[in-house]
């Protein structure tokens, strides 16, 4: 008999469903309900004779003495013997107890089982905790269908028309019934046209059905002008769409030449073959931008999905996506697990973004699963960046991927030159961060009435604080982490946890006054230093802690954009997709920022972030001009980025990577102890290093305090399994947490392909 899993957490087993069930009628037939639970998989159950169940359907089942929503379900002929979850035991047929009910659901297809199934066994999490990601998605019930217009049949020859008027009855032209707002956005007039309009009678009511609360973009409706290398890369891209086969394309283009433009192109192929599109973005809630050319090209906007729409957002999508009624869905990655029931295409833009790894919960890389999921169902997948993983780039080399390349700017605009500065020859003022050498030039970019950038990748004023007199450096209670000082808020605040405190008026250690000192920039120290620079200049701050949601983000765009602002100043947000045609300027802080640490994929990581910063630069007809701040210019970081050459730098991190089988030439797997107590963790640790596998082909580094040993009060350990690519994981994975039992409190969480090492 199979032993338990030990990662598993204490199995309900209070809960099982074992309480005797109701006399049977003879011969009842059993089904096998998978519950969004932690249970190794799915639990049998009698099929009532007068309701027809079949894999997918939705029901609800007693669980113990509760009643819960489940997913019937079948064993997936498509998984390796070796990568299915182990089998559950089994319930006589007497002691089953019925379902109690069918939903009025979409039921799951057998793809996105099968997909479901194919994650869980993939990431060594219970399938009911993938199955969770679907059905927790939407929640029960059908949404109230809401009032929306279309063209009256015969319109009043008293109606008065306007050129916003006229703008509205072309959009309504097609048929289709939007909403006001929906109107209004897609035909960029006021909701009071829509409603002139209606009173005129001009327009008439009907409802919008739940299965049609989405405007269908329109592949048709504005065609860019492709030329040259967009245009062999467009037709190339509609190609493979139009094979409607599995297959995966990475489409490489340097910043601003146009791979989002191209890759519209293909979504539209897909919708020309009435099939559904799905975009991956790594921050959907940030991408204005991309909304407003999204809305350009098809006339109206597609779903959105991520974890700030609502609960009537969600409901609505969840259920146009299984009805098919929603066409395009951009989402955050948790969109990959919506019940399309047509899909024929993803995108994943900013494909090397580590924001696609899921580090909670089910952990997962939300860009490999979806080309999974496009494998499973037998559609094309695209890959999009300027900067690829070496992961994507292997696969590449490999053959396994196309590659369509877009090697310079759209419309003649240059690339930005890349200049170092080496902070030893031009060091700042004591106690400042920016070198009279870059100051210069941003007097000089102001002066030409032009705009410039400075990226720091860091929130808040200092990244420490320290005690003059004794030396005593503020920490967070709960983590092994140094406390940010927010010097706005007068908060010191750990950026692990949700721990913040006030700045403390003396020394917590030795009473000493005025002795706690600020160590370090963070980009509120740097906008304190660019005010004193310069006091006229028009400064804004953008950082995802102080603009304050989407709409926020928008409107700080938009004002740059109108050239409302002479000096940007943010973290990592602003390395995102932005399109400013005024920015000619872009100054990196600290450029060595991201290279410190025993990060596998640190440089990788530092120069697609840097790279990303720099092409906001010069995108319009003025060029730009990137400098970087730098302690260690020589570094081969440093010189890829002055050089451009980002291919050579990848093929010498391949190099470094491929003898030590290191990913993507090897795979890693890592396991994370953690409990509150540390002997707790050590044991747990210390069980799995003593019953560690071994073998050619496999090694295991560790147990070891992770680099954050302490993380909102639990301990946590470390342990590496590496081995060479012919070998998986997974079935060791399996074998290895079978022989060991979790101490009291601990956990063992596992992590396929880490990105994070912290
Ligand atoms: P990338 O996604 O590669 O950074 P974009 O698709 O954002 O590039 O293109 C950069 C800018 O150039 C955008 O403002 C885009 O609208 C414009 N652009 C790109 N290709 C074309 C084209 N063929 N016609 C008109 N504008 C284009
Ligand atoms: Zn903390």
């Amino acid at each position: 008999m199979p032993k338990k899993k030990a990662m598993e957490p204490a199995l309900f087993s209070s809960l099982l469903p074992d309480a005797p069930a109701p006399p049977a009628a003879p011969a009842r037939r059993r089904v096998s309900v998978l519950l969004p639970m932690p249970f190794a998989g799915p639990f049998d159950y009698a099929a009532p004779p007068n309701m027809p169940l079949n894999p997918g359907d939705v029901v609800v089942v007693p669980l113990g003495r509760r009643r819960e929503t489940g997913v019937v379900w079948e064993p997936n002929p498509n998984l390796p013997a070796d990568f299915a979850p182990p089998p559950q035991r089994t319930v006589e047929a007497a002691r089953l107890r019925p379902v109690a009910e069918l939903l009025d659901l979409p039921p799951l297809s057998a793809e996105l089982r099968h997909f479901i199934d194919w994650v869980a066994a993939y990431t060594l999490t219970p399938p009911g905790m993938v199955l969770a990601m679907t059905l927790r998605l939407h929640m029960r019930g059908v949404p109230t269908p809401s009032m929306g217009w279309v063209l009256a049949e015969d319109r009043p020859d008293t109606v008065r028309l306007t050129p916003a008027r006229q703008k509205v009855l072309d959009l309504l032209q097609d048929g289709t019934a939007r909403t006001t707002t929906d109107i209004a956005n897609a035909a960029n007039v006021g909701p009071g046209v829509v409603k002139g309009l209606a009173d005129a009678k001009a327009l008439k009511a009907v409802k919008l059905g739940p299965e049609r609360p989405f405007a269908a973009p329109n592949p048709h409706h504005n065609l860019p002008v492709l030329e040259g290398e967009q245009a062999t890369a467009t037709v190339a891209l509609r190609n493979t769409v139009a094979e409607g086969q599995f297959s995966v394309t990475l489409l490489e283009g340097v910043t601003g030449s146009g791979k989002t433009e191209i890759y519209l192109e293909a979504i539209a192929a897909c919708l020309e073959q009435g099939k559904q599109a799905l975009v991956l973005l790594p921050e959907i809630a940030l991408s204005a931008q991309w909304m407003q050319r999204f809305t350009r090209r098809f006339g109206t906007e597609p779903a959105i999905w991520h974890s700030e729409i609502g609960q009537r957002a969600r409901r609505l999508t969840w259920h146009a996506a299984a009805n098919g009624s929603a066409t395009v869905v951009v989402g955050a990655r948790s969109a990959l697990f919506l019940p399309f029931n047509n899909l024929g295409l993803i995108i994943v833009d900013e494909e090397h973004e580590s924001l696609f790894k899921q580090e909670e919960g089910v952990i997962y890389n939300a860009r490999d699963m979806a080309v999974v999921r496009a494998r499973l169902s037998g559609f094309p997948i695209a890959l999009v960046s300027a900067t690829p993983s070496l992961e994507t780039l292997a696969n590449v080399e490999a053959g396994r991927y196309r590659h369509l390349i877009l090697p310079s700017r759209h419309g003649g605009a240059s690339l930005p030159e890349t200049r170092i500065l080496d902070m030893r020859d031009h060091p700042p003022p004591r106690g400042l961060f920016l070198s009279p050498a870059l100051t210069e030039q941003l007097s000089a970019t102001f002066e030409r009435q032009e705009q410039a950038m400075l990226f720091l990748n860091r929130r808040g004023y200092a990244p420490l604080t320290l005690c003059r007199a004794c030396g005593h450096r503020m920490e967070c209670p709960h983590c092994t982490a140094w406390l940010v000082e927010h010097r706005a808020k007068k908060m010191l605040s750990c950026h692990y946890c949700d721990h913040t405190e006030p700045m403390p008026p003396t020394c917590p250690t030795c009473g000493a006054e005025e002795s706690l000192t600020a160590i370090g920039p963070g980009i509120e120290r740097i906008t304190e230093e660019a005010k004193n620079l310069f006091p006229d200049a028009r400064i804004l701050v953008m950082a995802s802690d102080t603009l304050g949601g989407p709409a926020a983000t928008a409107e700080a765009v938009a004002k740059i954009s109108r050239r409302e602002v002479d000096l940007v100043i943010g973290t990592q947000i602003v390395a995102k997709g932005w399109h400013f045609p005024h920015l000619t300027l872009v100054g990196i802080v600290d450029a060595d920022l991201g290279l410190g640490g025993g990060d596998l994929r640190a440089g990788e990581r530092t120069i697609q972030l840097l790279h990303q910063v720099a092409g906001r630069a010069g995108r319009a007809s003025t060029p730009g001009r990137v400098l970087l701040q730098s302690y260690t210019p020589e570094h081969p970081v440093m010189q890829a980025l002055v050089s451009g050459d980002f291919d050579a730098f990848m093929a010498q991190e391949a190099a470094q990577r491929r003898p030590g089988f290191w990913p993507p030439y090897g795979r890693l797997a890592a396991l994370i102890i953690s409990a509150e107590d540390a002997k707790e963790a050590d044991a747990t640790a210390a069980d799995l290093g003593r019953t560690a596998p071994y073998g050619e082909g496999i090694q295991v580094l560790g147990p070891a305090p992770a680099p954050i040993a302490v993380l909102r009060n639990r301990h946590r350990r470390r342990i590496l399994l590496r081995t060479w690519r012919t070998i998986a994981v997974q079935p060791i994975l399996r074998r290895w947490l079978s022989m060991v039992k979790p101490g009291k409190g601990a956990r063992i969480d596992i992590d396929i392909d880490p990105v994070s090492f912290l």
